[in-house]
């Protein structure tokens, strides 16, 4: 089993996002993943949702990355990281990285949800689900 570490970035947008969902990513990397993956995002301030709103990147001001009733954000996006960059165009990439998560979550009875399984794919979103 490979061993992946996150690197500072990663680690940086874990900051704010709540323990229960940071906690399965860091089980994600150190435990169950077969590939690499960095932490694109996660907690989300209003006006970066706003600017993503309007680029057409997101489409609700009632996203998870924004911060909840409980102050943190509930939602990560996370990449596959292959050969130092992230294959957009690989979409198992992704299911690897979201089969790895949904193990971790399994493990740590912590429920969330891939946006890979969505009608409107999000393949590196994952959140807390209620
Ligand atoms: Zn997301």
């Amino acid at each position: 089993m490979p061993i992946y570490k996150f690197s500072q970035r990663s680690y940086d947008n874990l900051r704010g996002v709540h323990p229960d969902l940071v906690a399965v990513v860091v089980a994600c990397l150190y435990r169950y993943t077969t590939i690499d993956f960095t932490v694109i995002e996660g907690l989300r301030d209003i006006e970066r949702q706003k600017v993503l709103v309007e680029q057409g990147k997101s489409w609700t001001m009632d996203s998870k990355h924004l911060p909840q009733s409980d102050g943190f954000g509930h939602a990560v996006d996370l990449a596959p990281w292959v050969d130092g960059g992230i294959p957009w165009d690989h979409w198992s990439s992704f299911e690897y990285v979201a089969v790895a998560m949904k193990f971790a979550a399994r493990h740590l009875g912590v429920n969330i949800t891939w946006g890979g399984d969505w009608k409107v794919r999000d393949g590196p979103h994952f959140q807390l689900s209620l």
